[in-house]
């Protein structure tokens, strides 16, 4: 059962809802690593943080009906929440993953693979029926991310939810939603059983704090996942929670900005002539299907150039957007995957799954809009990408829909 919200995203983010006996407006810091017991026999609420602290608490009831979750858990890391789930797995069990996942989860999922741990097997997930014809009675975890990033590929989350759990009902669906954030996207109305995402992007908004966020519906896999964290101390800090409350009251606008932003550059950039991916654009192939599962697109897009040279110049010649890995945050960063957060995966492999040497990735924030185009408009000519000094002449809407 979907657990229903009390008033609607934006409202519930900010909302504060202490039991503080001294009513404080923010959720207190019980910046404490042990609690002390009325007596031996009369055991209280919380005794030792890595199992459970006040201050995590309220974040996970607070993230819980955000992400309409019965079951919410902050982590140190998004790859704490893979670390964690992975765990459920046995010996010899078989995965199927994404084949243009995050760079660290490949990492990860590669290295049980290589132990002997799990059996795994990487498709193109935007291929539905490739992937249901590898859905097998003996699948056990299925990873899926949708968009993917830096390709922007999108994934049919409910239909391969649906089939999964048909030929298989005890298959774990897992799903990273960290390109859209609770605010576009609701995974687990899709049909998912396990949720988590990096939450050291738009749920924290700052980068100031690493942390992860897993959400599910199922008790019996919330008490699993539980065991994992309790057992292994992977539990968000008291700190590192208290701030990541503070980022969340403010994810509604920010997303909805770095989208405004997001959309402008990626019609900016294509009606130049690059290649772009962004979910937004008409001319990405799944724009309906992105459509029928999220609320919007986000803000992160890519672009071919066509040359590593003019792609190098161009990360290089920007003043506003610093060259960095990570999205999601209040500042405009520029990229080039294959030399950074894709750099794990090896040039073959890069080649294989066909992801561009020259491909650029924008994750847009809350500045300005004309000055982040005025601050790529001249990175490209500095570039020689572009020889039109008239950024007007370049910049003629095309159709982006508008969503939120
Ligand atoms: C950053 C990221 C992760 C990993 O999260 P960390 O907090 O850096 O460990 C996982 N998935 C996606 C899609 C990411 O962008």
């Amino acid at each position: 059962m979907a657990p229903k919200r009390s008033y609607s995203l934006e409202t519930e983010l900010v909302l504060s809802k202490s039991t503080d006996q001294y009513n404080a407006s923010v959720p207190p810091l019980y910046q404490s690593a042990t609690f002390k017991q009325p007596s031996l026999s009369n055991m209280g609420e919380y005794d030792y943080t890595r199992s459970g602290n006040p201050t995590r608490t309220y974040l996970q009831n607070h993230l819980a009906k955000v992400m309409k979750a019965t079951h919410t858990y902050a982590v140190t890391s998004g790859m704490g929440c893979l670390d964690v789930i992975t765990r459920l797995l046995k010996p010899g069990d078989e995965v199927i993953a994404g084949d243009d996942l995050y760079g660290g989860t490949h990492r990860l999922l590669t290295y049980l693979h290589k132990k002997g741990d799990v059996k795994l097997g990487h498709y193109d997930t935007t291929d539905t029926e490739l992937i249901k014809s590898k859905i097998t009675t003996s699948t056990k975890m299925i990873f899926l991310e949708s968009p993917t990033n830096p390709l922007i590929k999108v994934v049919d989350v409910r239909s391969i939810a649906q089939y999964a759990h048909q030929v298989n009902p005890d298959v774990i669906v897992v799903f990273d939603n960290t390109m859209m954030s609770p605010v576009l996207m609701t995974p687990l109305d899709l049909g998912v059983d396990i949720q988590y995402e990096s939450a050291t992007k738009y749920l924290n908004g700052h980068h100031d704090i690493m942390a992860g966020v897993l959400a599910t519906r199922s008790d019996k896999l919330a008490e699993q996942l539980f065991f994992v964290i309790n057992s292994t101390g992977c539990g968000l800090s008291p700190f590192d929670s208290w701030l990541l409350c503070r980022g969340l009251r403010t994810l509604a606008i920010r997303v909805e900005r770095q989208q405004q932003n997001c959309s402008k550059i990626a019609e900016f950039l294509q009606n130049i002539g690059f290649k772009v991916r962004y979910p937004g654009l008409k001319s990405h192939p799944q724009h309906e299907l992105h459509n029928s599962m999220c609320r919007g697109y986000g803000g992160v897009l890519s672009f071919e150039t066509g040359s590593i040279k003019i792609s190098e110049k161009i990360v290089e010649s920007t003043e506003i957007f610093g060259i960095a890995v990570s999205f999601g945050c209040v500042n405009s960063l520029i990229s080039m995957p294959c030399k950074m957060s894709h750099a794990s995966i090896d040039a073959k492999t890069r080649e294989e799954r066909a992801l561009p040497e020259d491909l650029i990735r924008l994750c847009i924030g809350i500045e300005n809009c004309d000055d982040l185009i005025d601050d790529l408009h001249k990175a490209l000519l500095k570039s020689g990408a572009v020889k039109v000094n008239e950024r007007d002449e370049l910049f003629n809407a095309v159709g982006i829909e508008a969503k939120l």
